[in-house]
């Protein structure tokens, strides 16, 4: 079955092409046959399209909305020039698999979209305002292109933590907050995290009970989760992706008062405020250079930037203050996985973060993680580390392309 799976954004859209089946999931033996992004949707935007083990072809093109973005894919897939040799026309992509932000409380696990579906979507507008909008015009416009008949599925960001405990998805907050408006942690990046836990449950041939782990996605957007016994029963970003981690644009934990407090003395907005807290703080608040970790890790090096290493040490103490709280949370563990660009590319970032967790058992072998970037996977600590470390590149396309694969299939996960 050739999937399409599309991560549309409200400028953007991220997709791949994956031929998988469920033989092919049982057997590790999935496809990938095309990969790109499209930006700057919405006037001249900018196409980044590859088919698997062919150039890169780049160009631009006027498209003016996701639905021409999506058009716009669709027809370059099935041109003999792309080289996506196993797409000829439109019937050889047989499902296609949405990434979509929120699922709220309602979606804890992905679904195959019926209207019904759609319309739950739509409720948790309220709750993602800026992705969910994106990711409902990515699926009426594929409904258009390819027919109602097409199977469509939905994977959620926040489904894998819909297992949080009461005690750690409420806010201390009045409970009728709660309950009139859902007011909760929901967390994010769930199939990144569900997807390093399938992996090393593979790595270590054990059972989905036996995976007592701390992932940590460091990408551009950080989180960290714990799983106890194959589920997630806490995670760092909260009701949106705001909390937690310093990030490459946003915060992180941060005391509520300072709104008000910055909102009376700067005079802003809360709109305005919220656009500080996501956008310009995290890395690139700290440091005033950039968001982008190679480079501030460049500066603190060969400049020796204070305000860079200054944005470094916080991000990776943040990030070791959070593994300390689930290992007390989930009374102990056993492993941390890296993941995401920085977690699978920064071999110093993660020296960085173990750096003083000797005392939970720790032991970070040097070598092993230096040689573990650009897309390897495997053991950094110590074999007899009492706290094992990977490093598991994070796969989400592929998990979506399966997870569509069973949907249609009608097979539970
Ligand atoms: P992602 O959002 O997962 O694509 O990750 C993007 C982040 O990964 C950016 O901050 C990049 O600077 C960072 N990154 C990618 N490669 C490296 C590397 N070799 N060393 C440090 N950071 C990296």
């Amino acid at each position: 079955m050739n999937v399409l799976v599309l991560n549309c954004g409200s400028s953007s859209i991220k997709f791949q092409i994956i031929a998988t089946d469920l033989e092919q999931i049982a057997q590790n033996a999935d496809q990938r046959l095309a990969r790109g992004i499209i930006e700057r949707i919405g006037g001249e935007a900018v196409c980044s399209l590859q088919a698997e083990g062919k150039a890169k072809q780049r160009s631009t093109a006027q498209l003016r909305d996701i639905r021409a973005a999506v058009d716009f894919i669709i027809r370059w897939a099935c041109t003999q020039e792309s080289g996506v040799d196993a797409i000829q026309s439109i019937s050889d992509i047989h499902a296609v698999g949405h990434r979509v932000v929120h699922g709220g409380e309602r979606f804890q696990q992905s679904m195959l979209i019926s209207d019904e579906v759609l319309h739950g979507i739509d409720d948790c507008i309220d709750l993602a305002p800026l992705h969910n909008p994106a990711n409902i015009r990515g699926i009426l416009a594929t409904r258009e292109l390819l027919g109602a008949g097409m199977p469509q599925v939905a994977v959620f960001d926040t489904a894998f933590h819909q297992t949080l405990p009461e005690q750690a998805y409420l806010y201390a907050l009045p409970y009728q907050f709660y309950r009139r408006y859902k007011v909760r942690r929901y967390g994010f990046h769930g199939t990144s995290h569900r997807y390093v836990a399938y992996r090393y449950r593979n790595l270590l041939n054990i059972p989905r009970e036996q995976v007592n782990i701390i992932t940590l996605h460091l990408g551009n957007g950080c989180s960290a989760t714990a799983i106890k016994a194959g589920d997630s029963v806490d995670t760092s970003m909260g009701m949106t992706p705001l909390e937690g981690l310093v990030m490459g644009t946003r915060s992180g934990d941060i005391d509520a008062s300072i709104i008000d407090f910055l909102m009376s003395k700067e005079g802003l907005t809360a709109q305005e405020i919220e656009g500080l807290l996501n956008k310009q703080s995290g890395l690139l608040g700290i440091s005033g250079l950039t968001n982008d970790m190679r480079e501030l890790l460049d500066e603190a090096r060969e400049n020796n930037d204070r305000r860079a290493l200054l944005a470094i040490e916080l991000f990776c103490y943040r990030a070791r203050k959070y593994i300390g709280a689930y290992l007390a949370a989930m009374g102990g563990a056993d492993a941390v996985i890296f993941t995401g660009g920085i977690g699978e590319n920064s071999a110093e970032i993660r020296a960085r973060i173990c750096r003083g967790l000797e005392w939970s058992g720790l032991q970070l072998v040097e070598a092993a993680n230096a040689s573990m970037t650009n897309g390897n996977e495997g053991l950094i600590s110590a074999a007899d580390s009492r706290l094992k470390a990977y490093v598991i590149p994070t796969d989400e396309e592929l998990l979506i392309a399966r997870d569509t694969v069973r949907c249609v299939n009608k097979v539970q996960r």
